[in-house]
């Protein structure tokens, strides 16, 4: 997978390989620009609520695991809690102390009222050095997730800590490879593809700003963190491209909504200019998901249990998302929401919004600033391991040539 160029058809797309990596670098340069803009840099998250499924210390020792956070008088004010508290939430189907969920979301949100404001920009993904038992537990925890048909729908069922397995990282509970089991239904797979996908993609940014140099704080990327992590085991790689396509399916969907949507932040000095460059950029990556976005969701939850299974799926995923506190490094705990959040946004965009939905007259308040932003942020998440992944293919060829 490290040396060759993936090529044919991407499973449960009509999408191939090549077809993405053909435009890959074009949509990498115009989400790098757009992640830089204010309105997609900002993010408001709670990192510090208890987690729910058993004792997390939280404390990871390591410098690089730490965030700053941002000034609230650097944030447009439009967006700060102060305004969003005002703004009465869609109809939240329920809420906890700190966060909540609407009938149609595929994770829990932080409240936008709690927790503080990340540049993310200046907090980027990248190796922290947190692993062990306590990543392991979270890894195996998410991938319990993917038992569908055996949990009854209860509101808000967590694991109780009985429940979690808790393996040893070692004693591997994780069900890889079973995405070619032919006797699973689609959407399991296609749930599992997601997850596995985000952790190749997480393993692939760590290994592309990988801690070189420790005392001379150098980053650069390490080919055999690569190869280890992700391009030994093929379907990893691939299920990256299957995300992409997902998202950038979801991207084309929402193109209109997204071309109205108010993205100033009401500063009247700077905002024509910024707003300019922000739509320009945006209408850019939007085009190009209108031609490689072709993954067909109408074949998903279809049949007899169709919306029993779909809640399932909905459920477990929002689970994924309070899993998210139980990280104990707070810069992967950032990461980590971000993603979650991005790709339960794409689920919402496709399996709960219909064209009547998106309508952005009618309903200019269908998606929160905070899911747009995770939203384009885990695209260019994605969008980074492709070129990565390129750059890794080179590296090795290089090497090899050498020899
Ligand atoms: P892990 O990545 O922990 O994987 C555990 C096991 O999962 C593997 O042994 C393998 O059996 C299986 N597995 C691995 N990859 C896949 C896949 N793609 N599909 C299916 N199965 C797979 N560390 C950082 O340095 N920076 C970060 O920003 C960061 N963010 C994180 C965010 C989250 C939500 C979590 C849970 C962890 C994060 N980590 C981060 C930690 C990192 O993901 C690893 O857990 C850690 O580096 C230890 O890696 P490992 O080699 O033990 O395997």
């Amino acid at each position: 997978a490290c040396r060759q160029q993936l090529t044919g058809p991407i499973e449960t797309t009509n999408c191939d390989y090549e077809t993405l990596e053909d435009v890959n670098e074009q949509l990498y340069t115009h989400l790098h620009d757009l992640v830089t803009t204010p309105f997609f840099r900002y993010f408001r998250v709670d990192l510090y609520r208890e987690c729910p499924y058993w004792q997390e210390n939280g404390l990871c020792m390591n410098r690089e695991c730490g965030v700053t956070s941002a000034d609230e008088s650097d944030i447009p004010e439009k967006w700060r809690a102060a305004s969003l508290s005002k703004v009465q939430l869609p109809h939240a189907s329920l809420s906890l102390p700190g966060c909540y969920y609407r009938d149609s979301d595929f994770c829990f949100l932080d409240d936008q009222t709690e927790g503080e404001y990340v540049d993310l920009v200046q907090n980027p993904e990248r190796f922290t050095g947190y692993a062990g038992v306590s990543a392991g537990r979270v890894w195996s925890s998410i991938y319990n997730e993917n038992c569908f048909g055996q949990s009854e729908l209860s509101l808000l069922k967590a694991p109780s800590p009985a429940e979690v397995s808790l393996p040893e990282p070692s004693t591997s509970v994780f069900v890889e490879g079973s995405d070619s089991d032919g006797g699973q239904c689609l959407e399991k797979r296609v749930y599992y593809r997601i997850i596995s996908g985000l952790h190749a993609s997480i393993s692939t940014h760590i290994c592309w700003e990988n801690m070189k140099d420790q005392t001379q704080g150098e980053w650069g990327p390490d080919l055999s963190c690569f190869v280890s992590r992700v391009a030994t085991h093929p379907e990893r790689l691939q299920n990256i491209y299957f995300n992409t396509v997902l998202m950038l399916r979801a991207l084309s969907r929402i193109g209109p909504y997204l071309a109205k949507y108010d993205l100033c932040s009401g500063d009247h000095d700077t905002d024509a200019s910024i707003e300019e460059f922000t739509k320009r950029e945006l209408g850019s990556v939007v085009d190009l998901a209108q031609t490689v976005g072709k993954f067909d969701e109408s074949v998903l939850f279809r049949g007899e249990n169709a919306l029993v299974l779909k809640e399932e799926f909905k459920q477990h995923f929002r689970n994924v998302s309070r899993i998210m506190d139980c990280v104990g490094c707070d810069k992967c705990r950032l990461w980590g929401k971000v993603q979650v959040t991005g790709v339960a946004t794409a689920l919402k965009i496709l399996f709960e919004l219909d064209e009547k939905a998106l309508d952005p007259i009618a309903n200019p308040n269908l998606l929160q600033r905070s899911e747009l932003v995770a939203f384009i942020n885990t695209l260019h998440r994605f969008s980074e391991s492709l070129h990565a992944a390129n750059y890794f293919r080179k590296d090795w060829a290089a090497m090899d040539a050498k020899q």
